[in-house]
């Protein structure tokens, strides 16, 4: 293995412009081939020093951040966080997906109905500055979160379903300052298939406890 390319870029599951009008193929191609391959050769750059983390996979990483040397912990979080966290993204989006049963019940199960969801998950995804808004399973539990920058949940011990990505260059191109404008298209491009596969495997990890 060439030791710059410990982690890659993973391909998209879908044409630059397959979410049209929503995300646009522009900023799609920028978000991919510029924003997350530079988290990639960052953390690559930070783990060339650190030979036994090169072997440890993203989510080995961001799960015991303070096992991380450091010197490059902060470099782990941020860069490993943007790898991670955009390499989880870009298969939750998919035009024209239903939602599904399981996801849906358990959806209005927690939250009331899917309308009180949403209107959480996008004021979790209003916060200040760059971050991400999720839906995760803790303690076997649905939770709406959010984190800043390139932060994990995975770091607080929570399991990811669901997330949009709200750093101004995932939609300042289309949308400028209208990020709640972006919010509401984001939800005409979730791929139900995914989130809905997503949260089965978190409940079989953490469902028990
Ligand atoms: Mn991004």
């Amino acid at each position: 293995m060439n030791k710059s390319e410990i982690h890659v870029l993973p391909k998209l599951p879908y044409d630059y412009n397959a979410l049209e009008p929503y995300i646009d193929e522009k900023t799609m191609i920028v978000h991919h081939t510029k924003h997350h391959q530079a988290y990639v050769d960052k953390l690559n750059a930070a783990l060339n020093s650190c030979k036994e983390l090169q072997e440890k996979s993203i989510e080995e990483l961001m799960k015991k951040l303070d096992k991380i040397p450091e010197n490059i912990r902060t470099a782990v979080r941020n860069h490993g966080g943007g790898h991670l966290n955009h390499s989880f993204f870009w298969p939750l989006l998919r035009k024209n997906v239903k939602i599904k049963v399981l996801i849906a019940e358990n959806i209005e199960k927690r939250f009331g109905s899917f309308d009180a969801f949403k209107k959480q998950f996008s004021d979790a995804a209003g916060l200040f500055g760059s971050g991400w808004a999720w839906l995760v399973v803790k303690k076997g539990n649905l939770e709406i979160t959010s984190t800043a920058n390139q932060d994990s949940p995975l770091s607080a011990s929570s399991i990811p379903v669901l997330c949009i990505d709200v750093w101004e260059h995932a939609y300042y191109l289309k949308y400028q300052n209208r990020r709640a404008e972006y919010i509401e298209a984001f939800f005409n491009v979730i791929n139900w298939d995914k989130v809905n596969e997503n949260y089965k495997n978190a409940m079989r990890q953490n469902g028990g406890n």
